[in-house]
C-alpha cells in the first residue's frame, strides 16, 4: 500500500522534469542570430547543418569590396553570415543601398509551413516556397526549398521596397528581383 504514493510521487517528479525540459525548448522554439542586414530566426526543427549546406554562397563574394563579419562558429552563425553576404551582393548588383536597412528572416522546415504563413497574412492561398512582405519587413523561407538564389530574389524585393519612395509596378519589381537572382554569383 505504501508503494503506490511513492510511485505516484516519482511519476509526478518525472512529469515535472519532462515539463521543464519541454519548456526549455518548446516545439515551436526559434534559434535567433542577429546579423548586420538580417536577423535570422530558424525553427528548432530545421536541420541547421543541412540548411547551411543548401545556402551555397560560392562566388557570391565575387566583386564585393566589403564582407560581413562572422560572429560565431555554429551552423546558425554561418547561416547569419551568408544571409548578410547575399544581402550585400544584391545591394551591390542593384546599386541600391537604402539607409539603415535591416530585415527579419524566418526559416521554417517545410514549404507548406511557408504557404500557411502566407495564407494567414494575406487571407489567400499562394504556392510560395519563400516570400518577402514589406508590411512585416520579414522574409519567409523554408529549409526544403531554400537556396542562395531564392534568398537573393526575396532580398531584392526587400531592397526595392525600401529604396523607392513610390514602389515600382509589380512586374518591374519582379524583373529587378530576377536580375539579382540571376547575377548573384557573377
Ligand atoms: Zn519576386
Amino acid at each position: 500500500m505504501t508503494k503506490l504514493p511513492a510511485l505516484c510521487c516519482l511519476c509526478l517528479t518525472l512529469c515535472i522534469l519532462f515539463a521543464n525540459g519541454a519548456a526549455a525548448e518548446p516545439a515551436d522554439a526559434w534559434i535567433v542570430r542577429e546579423g548586420y542586414f538580417c536577423t535570422v530566426s530558424i525553427r528548432s526543427d530545421v536541420d541547421r547543418d543541412a540548411l547551411n549546406q543548401k545556402i551555397d554562397t560560392y562566388r557570391v563574394d565575387f566583386g564585393l569590396t566589403e564582407k560581413p563579419d562572422m560572429r560565431g562558429q555554429g551552423a546558425q552563425d554561418e547561416i547569419a553570415y551568408k544571409l548578410d553576404l547575399i544581402f550585400s551582393k544584391v545591394q551591390e548588383l542593384l546599386d541600391m543601398r537604402p539607409a539603415k536597412i535591416h530585415t527579419a528572416v524566418k526559416i521554417y522546415r517545410l514549404k507548406e509551413e511557408v504557404e500557411g504563413v502566407y495564407a494567414e497574412i494575406f487571407w489567400e492561398n499562394g504556392t510560395y516556397a519563400a516570400f518577402y512582405t514589406f508590411k512585416l519587413n520579414t522574409l519567409f523561407a523554408c529549409e526544403e526549398a531554400i537556396s542562395a538564389q531564392v534568398l537573393a530574389h526575396e532580398m531584392a524585393h526587400c531592397i526595392i521596397d525600401h529604396y523607392f519612395g513610390m514602389p515600382p509596378p509589380k512586374k518591374i519589381a519582379e524583373l529587378i528581383a530576377q536580375y539579382a537572382e540571376l547575377h548573384l554569383k557573377e
